[in-house]
């Protein structure tokens, strides 16, 4: 059985964003020369997520939207969590959108769904952040 690990660094200056990471993930895929596996994606950061859906601006809109309707980021105080920081709604945000996604490879390509993208979710940027890539198959 093949191993593959890599680490995708990210430093997004605004707060919150949503990165299209599939073509990263595609070229580790291509270095790990993997035809039959999987792959789990996974952010190492507890206030950012890696989930799958659609690259739609209209519906990142719409995630953000919901996300500060559901943990509103201001006024910080409302939030036990904040005090050395004022993180507290990055951490429910990334509860939300969730740590991981894995993926199928078959026949050395990423079995998606139909529009399946996989994206990086940043709820407290300005800092540098890492995403972690394993390939396990054959
Ligand atoms: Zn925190």
């Amino acid at each position: 059985m093949k191993s593959f690990r890599k680490e995708l660094w990210f430093n997004v200056p605004s707060r919150r964003a949503f990165i299209n990471i599939t073509p990263q993930v595609d070229e580790c895929l291509r270095e790990s020369g993997v035809m039959e596996g999987l792959v789990l994606v996974n952010a190492m950061h507890i206030t950012a997520s890696v989930f799958i859906n659609d690259d739609e601006s209209g519906l990142h809109h719409d995630y953000e939207v919901w996300l500060e309707k559901l943990a509103p980021h201001e006024p910080v105080s409302q939030y036990r969590h904040n005090g050395y920081e004022d993180n507290a709604d990055a951490h429910l945000k990334r509860q939300v959108m969730g740590r991981e996604v894995v993926v199928a490879i078959t026949d050395g390509k990423l079995d998606f769904g139909t529009w399946e993208q996989i994206f990086y979710g940043e709820f407290d940027g300005g800092r540098k952040k890492r995403v972690l890539v394993k390939i396990i198959g054959e």
